[in-house]
């Protein structure tokens, strides 16, 4: 499979994207003149990437115990007091944005365990400058609160599912109801969220079956399926490489029930909100009906490392810079410590100028990370 190039704007890598320079400091609006708009910054790292979206873990703990996520047993959490507090997240949150980062997309481990999360959510659409606030979540305490979370300012939402199979669903996620997380995507597609996303991790001898009636179920819901290559992260023993499955085997896969185009693009150039990795393609039913556009997240097989535009802040308040590479600084530290804004905003500045260029993830389980994607904020 051919992934498209994205555009020189999106390619920093292109002999036409802006040579990277360090942020002005006096572009993020620091010592700015009172009643003087700031100029838009443009945060760029060290390997010629603009960053302009944040993921927010707020918690380490989750309701599922998925078993390519976290282990059955001795999973340690994070004690509460470690914890950002919603107001020291809204701080920390407007120093990134200080930095040009406009989209926030909250995560966790399950970000619905948290307590009133509507009021997060609320705090952050208020900031200015956020125009994108979105939610990654299992979905199975979303339907009591989708409505809630949507009249708070949520915007988007992604809602995981792996499998329809209600006894395979229990397998997967060890605690889970399949039924509740249905209830959930009920919940947020009448809440108005849409079209909203479903993300499968296809692991191979697990739900590999299950990639046509997941395209199948999205479609009936107007919602976007997006399949995700399991990547070598978290919970030691259970990767193998014939449990690997690469997006070529997935469209082979799917190439039995629809005819499959050629890709149309990420996000927003394929017509689909957010501008992560997911490269998207039509299907048509092979038996006759309209087409419905799939993403594809080839983290493995096809590397997207080169156009990362994104960075991630755990539970605990620490910056983690790269997916692959477990974060130092610490801003929850530094903020209890009497920090302000000013100064966070500069050290988040200077932390991601040393952003790694990538992972080394590889289909026979290279470069793997052993802390699990609950506790980074996947
Ligand atoms: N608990 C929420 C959920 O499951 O949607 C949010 C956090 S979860 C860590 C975010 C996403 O990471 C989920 O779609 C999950 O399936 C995915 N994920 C977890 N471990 C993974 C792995 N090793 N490879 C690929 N995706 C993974
Ligand atoms: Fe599953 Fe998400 Fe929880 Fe991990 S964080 S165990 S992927 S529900």
């Amino acid at each position: 499979m051919v992934d498209p190039p994205r555009t020189p704007a999106d390619d920093p890598g292109s002999p036409q994207a802006p040579a990277p320079t360090r942020v002005p400091l006096a572009s993020l609006g620091l010592g700015r003149t009172p009643g003087v708009p700031p100029a838009p910054p443009a945060l760029v790292d060290g390997h010629r990437r603009p960053i302009h979206y944040l993921r927010l873990s707020v918690t380490d703990r989750c309701s599922f115990r998925c078993v390519y996520c976290m282990p059955t047993d001795g999973v340690s959490f994070v004690p509460r007091a470690e914890v950002l507090t919603y107001e020291e997240m809204v701080v920390l949150v407007r120093c990134f944005v200080a930095l040009g980062i406009h989209r926030i997309r909250l995560t966790g481990g399950e970000p619905l365990l948290r307590r009133d999360l509507p009021r997060l959510v609320r705090a952050l659409a208020a900031i200015d400058g956020v125009d994108d606030l979105a939610m990654t979540t299992n979905g199975y305490a979303l339907a009591p609160l989708a409505g809630t979370l949507r009249e708070a300012g949520l915007r988007r939402l992604n809602i995981s599912i792996d499998t329809l199979d209600a006894a395979r669903f229990a397998r997967i996620t060890r605690t889970g109801t399949l039924d509740r997380v249905l209830d959930g995507i009920d919940a947020a597609c009448a809440a108005g969220f849409g079209p909203i996303k479903l993300n499968a991790v296809i692991v191979r001898g697990f739900n590999d079956d299950e990639l046509v009636p997941l395209v199948r179920f999205a479609a009936a819901r107007g919602a976007v399926m997006r399949f995700i290559e399991y990547m070598p992260i978290g919970v030691d023993g259970f990767w193998t490489d014939e449990r690997f499955m690469a997006t070529d085997a997935m469209l082979e896969r799917l190439g039995d029930a629809f005819a499959i185009e050629d890709p149309v693009g990420y996000g927003p150039s394929a017509g689909i909100a957010g501008e992560g990795p997911a490269v998207y393609r039509d299907l048509t039913p092979r038996g006759g009906g309209a087409p419905t556009r799939v993403g594809f997240i080839s983290a493995v097989s096809h590397g997207f490392c080169s156009t990362c535009n994104r960075v991630r802040m755990t539970a605990v308040g620490t910056l983690q810079e790269c997916l692959a590479h477990p974060g130092q600084l610490s801003l929850r530290d530094a903020l209890r410590a009497g920090a302000d804004e000013d100064t966070l905003t500069r050290m988040i500045a200077d932390a991601l100028w040393d952003k790694s260029s990538g992972h080394a993830f590889a289909p026979t389980g290279g470069g793997r990370v052993m802390q699990t994607m609950s506790v980074t904020g996947g």
